[in-house]
């Protein structure tokens, strides 16, 4: 797909940064497991934890193709760190750019978009993943704000976060509908985080368990309106989704690129090599036109929550796949660290449940087909 010619410059400038920075240390982030703060400082320096948000807050004042530009090309070098990337911008940032009111924006947006803090968002819970009207985080009413109990997990980035997009319900009984959102500062009183999860991927990304203890939360930090949580949520995930389809992009190409450099040392001009090559390059483009096509829709500032979960749900599919298939191609070797082809497989199998299970997004796609006229 061919994109104005700023939208390549922006492209090639990443992917310099991403050979430069990353290439190297993607390695070893993945070894040893460490949340690399000297590559999300340089990430800062550039601007790109702000990418889709204007001058007026520190932001990079781009929009979502940029970013989505930006997220495939880091996550083509090291996943963990394009996630980290993806969980901070859409996240741990949309909600108060989105939902918060001018003096919340004042108060976090600037240190939010400079990378002074990173920021994280929490609504997965021990006993509510995909039905997030199941969540058991209370939130109760106090003169002066509001008093959080309660355990979310898999939260990415979280240890590392100043602020956490905490989902809480005002009253149980009212399922989604009494869920409401609130910024959470990491030093607030009975916030406190808990487990680490040893995962199979990503492993340079941070995902904790949050614990709430009495933990209390002045009435101005309560993001948008009470109970209206859940659709803040909703729409943060939708956007999110363009995010995570561009980071699960970025991991197949990273394999192709994996691929190409095994055949450029090891030449191979098999049907069984053409086939596979031709059909994850052309699985790989239809990815990429969905992905670009729901940052386009917006930045058009339309709602687009269906080209969101497709592009989530055909892109993540593509990296596990084409992961795979690369792996195939390589032989044993694809299963040694010699190529980097292993880790983009167990990297890559996150998109398909983060943001969304590949279930809900289907779930999603067909309610929207059959609203439609
Ligand atoms: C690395 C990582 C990072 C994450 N980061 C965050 C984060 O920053 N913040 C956050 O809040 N959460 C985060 N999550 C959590 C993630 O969003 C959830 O894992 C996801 O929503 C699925 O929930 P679950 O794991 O509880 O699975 P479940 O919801 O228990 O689902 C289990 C299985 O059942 C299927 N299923 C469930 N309901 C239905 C249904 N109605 N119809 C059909 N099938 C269904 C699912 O598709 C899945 O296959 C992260 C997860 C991971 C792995």
């Amino acid at each position: 797909m061919i994109l104005a010619k700023k939208y390549e410059k922006f492209r090639q400038e990443v992917k310099e940064f991403a050979q430069k920075e990353l290439k190297e240390k993607a390695k070893e982030i993945d070894r040893t497991g460490e949340f690399p703060l000297d590559i999300i400082e340089k990430l800062a320096k550039k601007g790109y934890l702000s990418i889709p948000y204007p001058k007026e807050y520190g932001g990079a004042g781009l929009d979502y193709l940029s970013y989505a530009l930006a997220a495939e090309e880091i996550s083509r070098v090291c996943a963990s760190t394009g996630l980290t990337l993806c969980a901070h911008t859409s996240l741990g940032t949309y909600p108060i750019f989105r939902f918060g009111n001018e003096e919340q924006k004042k108060k976090y947006l600037p240190k939010l978009l400079t990378g002074k803090m990173l920021g994280a968002f929490g609504l997965t819970e021990p006993n509510a993943g995909s039905d997030a009207g199941a969540l058991e985080t209370t939130a109760k009413k106090t003169e002066k704000g509001y008093i959080l109990n309660g355990t979310k997990r898999f939260i990415t980035s979280a240890e590392y976060a100043g602020t956490t997009i905490i989902a809480a319900t005002l009253d149980k009984n009212l399922g989604t509908k009494g869920i409401t959102t609130f910024i959470v500062e990491k030093d607030f009183a009975g916030f406190s985080i808990g487990q680490h999860e040893h995962k199979l991927g990503l492993l340079g990304s941070n995902t904790v368990e949050l614990v709430m203890e009495d933990c209390f939360v002045p009435k101005e930090n309560l993001l948008g309106e009470e109970y209206q949580g859940f659709s803040i949520m909703m729409e943060t995930l939708d956007g999110g989704r363009i995010s995570i389809g561009a980071h699960a992009l970025g991991i197949a190409q990273g394999a192709l690129d994996v691929a190409k450099q095994f055949l450029k040392a090891k030449p191979n001009k098999s049907q069984q090599v053409s086939k596979i090559i031709a059909d994850v390059a052309t699985h790989i483009y239809a990815a990429r036109l969905m992905v670009y096509d729901a940052a386009i829709t917006k930045d058009l500032g339309i709602r687009a929550d269906k080209e969101c979960a497709m592009a989530k749900l055909y892109a993540s599919e593509l990296g596990t796949w084409a992961c795979g298939e690369v792996i195939r191609l390589l032989g044993m070797v694809g299963l040694t660290n010699e190529y980097p082809a292993e880790r983009f497989y167990r990297d890559a199998k996150l998109s398909e449940i983060g943001e969304g299970t590949s279930e809900i997004m289907r779930l999603i796609i067909g309610r929207e087909v059959l609203k439609s006229e």
